[in-house]
Order: structure tokens, then sequence, then C-alpha cells
């Protein structure tokens, strides 16, 4: 379902010294901004199918002026920190002009992009030039045939990439994995020898029931069992208390003393608790929720005539829309349930 905006102000709902809150008293100062929900790769936990799926047509899509209005918004009224994501936010044109715009948003201390890699290698200093702080790349194989196999796409140039946003200063670097049983679940500890190599931080992910090309119940793997393995409790010290920072994962520190893994657990341990995120999809909804189906039409609101106030009063109604709990029932009908589409 789609809620439309209406002007409609919730301004005497929200207590003026909780900030930027929920109904809930979570604080909401992270956006994530999905910029295109086009991609270069075509990984099946993430999309429809192979190649089902139909991207947004260019008009659809918000201007960077529109994305930079909203955050400009968003920043007034508390939020601090963007992620920068898609699809493939690199296969956007001129992403390094909308990070100079938004890096120069007073307020944004925090300014990181999620992406696969493939095009840092061009791309790694322009970003950093434009005011990007960091970046979290998703690898879910160094398998090169099984990443091809995965994803549609190469590992080198992934590769490259990583060592080009190194040389741009784009640190600290995460890496993402997502988990699936019988796929790369058995390269974990590969994974963490590689991150620690290169100097990097990785997260393992637990795969998502969205709406996606890949069967959930048969490749769905929790933490815990990965825990459990011997190789990875070689190098993972289990027995150590969870660290939880402001994200969504938690740490636990490697045997050898250089550094952490992390591990984000959607499925296996919410973390809505600590939540402070908002989204803004690429043709402009506002969700103030991963799984909650509900979000707002800024896009549409802008492009009437809608003025900064009624963004503004967008944002609080979306905040007030915030489930305690998000709960994964997507329809399963519904291509726009597609991590591509809502934007990672
Ligand atoms: N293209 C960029 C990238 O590769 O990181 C950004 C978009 S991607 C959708 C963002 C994140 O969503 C990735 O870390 C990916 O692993 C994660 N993701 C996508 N579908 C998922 C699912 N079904 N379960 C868990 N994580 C998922």
């Amino acid at each position: 379902m789609t809620v439309e905006t209406s002007p409609v102000r919730f301004f005497e709902q929200i207590p003026s010294q909780a900030g930027f809150a929920d109904r809930f008293g979570r604080k909401l100062t992270y956006l994530r901004i999905s910029v295109t929900d086009r991609c270069n790769m075509r990984c099946d936990y993430c999309r429809p199918s192979a190649d089902a799926y139909k991207a947004e047509s260019h008009a659809n899509i918000l201007h960077y002026e529109e994305i930079e209005r909203i955050v400009s918004v968003a920043a007034e009224l508390g939020v601090t920190k963007l992620r920068i994501t898609g699809g493939e936010p690199l296969v956007r044109r001129d992403l390094p002009v909308l990070i100079e715009k938004l890096s120069a948003i007073s307020g944004i201390t925090d300014l990181a992009l999620s992406t696969n890699a493939t095009l840092l290698g061009k791309y790694a200093k322009e970003l950093a030039d434009a005011g990007l702080h960091r970046i979290n790349v998703s690898i879910d194989s160094l398998n090169t045939l099984r990443f091809r196999k995965l994803t549609g796409g190469e590992l080198a140039p992934v590769l490259a990439g990583i060592q080009a946003a190194k040389g741009a200063g784009l640190t600290p670097i995460k890496l993402n994995t997502v988990l699936m049983k019988g796929i790369n679940d058995g390269e974990v500890s590969d994974l963490i020898d590689f991150a620690s190599d290169i100097g990097a931080t990785i997260r393992f992910i637990e795969l998502m029931p969205m709406k996606q090309g890949l069967d959930w119940d048969k490749h769905y793997i929790s933490i815990d069992e990965i825990l459990q393995r011997d190789d990875v409790r070689a190098r993972v010290d289990v027995h150590a208390p969870l660290q939880t920072g402001n994200t969504a994962a938690r740490y636990l520190p490697l045997q050898s003393g250089k550094g952490d893994v992390g591990f984000i657990m959607p499925m296996s341990e919410r973390f809505c608790e600590g939540c402070n995120r908002l989204r803004l999809t690429a043709d402009g909804g506002l969700r103030s929720c991963l799984p909650a189906d509900d979000q707002l039409n800024l896009r549409d609101l802008m492009r009437s005539g809608g003025s900064d106030e009624d963004i503004r009063s967008t944002f609080l109604r979306s905040a007030l829309m915030k489930p305690e709990i998000g709960i994964y029932n997507f329809d399963a009908e519904s291509e726009k349930q597609s991590m591509i589409h809502i934007g990672g």
C-alpha cells in the first residue's frame, strides 16, 4: 500500500525535547538514499529474478536537486548521517556531483556509500574529492566462478575498486557479505582472512526474505549456526561479549587481535530497538522501515509545488508511521519489495 502525502501537520504529537523521533522515542538521525534502482550486477538475493526486474523510467527518479532539497530539510530536523545506495549508485551519471552537494549541507557529519565496487577504480578519487567519507562494499564470494554465477559480474574489478578506495582514503572500508546456505556459507573464514589482510572490517548479513530470485527457505542460514563452526571459531572469539555500536551490526573480536567481525541479524535477532533510520527510494518514496510497505511520496509532493514545510511535515508523518518492530511479510508478487527497488 502506498500512502499519498497530504500536508497535514503532526508536529504537536512529537515531544519537542525528543528531537526528530518516532512514537517509541527512537531518534531518527540516519537517512539511506537510493539514487537509482538500476544495477550492473544481477544478484539473485536482491532482485526478483535474473532479468525480470523492470527499472523505473528516468522521469520517475528524483533529480539531484530534489535529493539535495530533501536532505536539507532532513538535516534541519536532525539527520546527521547519510548513506548513498541503490541499485548500484555508481551507475548513476555524475554521482560525485550529488556527493558534493550533500557534503556541503550543514549538519551532515557522516556521508557514506554502499557499492559493489566495480566502478570504484574509476570514481574513488573523484568521490573522495567531492566529500565522500567512506564506503561499504558488497562482496559475497572470493571464488571467481561462484562470484560470477551469483552476481553476473566479475570479481577482479571489485578487488581493484577496493584498492582504489583505500588509496583515495575512503576509509574505514566495510565489506558486506549476504550469507546463503549451500552457496557461500563455506567461505566465511576465507572472507574473514581476506578482510583482515586488506585492513577492512567484514560483516555477515542474514538473508532476508525480500522479493527475490532466490529461495529464502532453502538458502537462509542463521549467524548462530555460522558461529558453531570450528573454522570460524578458530578466527572469531565467540565468547567475547557482542559489541553493539550505533549500527545494526553486532561485533565480535578476531582471535588474532587485529580488529572485529560484524554480524547483521535481521532475522534471528531483531535490531529494531536501536533503529535510527529512514529510507528514501530512488523514485522519491519515504519509508520508515525496510519491511513495512507504507511509504510517503516526496517526489509527487515536490513536483506538485509542495513547500519545504510540506517536506518537513512528511518526514514527521513518516516518523510517526515507523513501526516498533519490522515484520517481513511481503506480498510475494510485488516486485517493488525487492532490495533493488527499495534500496539496500
Ligand atoms: N549496489 C550496492 C551494493 O552492492 O552494496 C548497494 C545496494 S545493495 C541492495 C545494498 C545491500 O543490500 C548489500 O549489502 C546487499 O548485500 C544487501 N541485500 C540485498 N538483498 C538482500 C537480502 N535479500 N538479504 C540481505 N541483504 C540483502
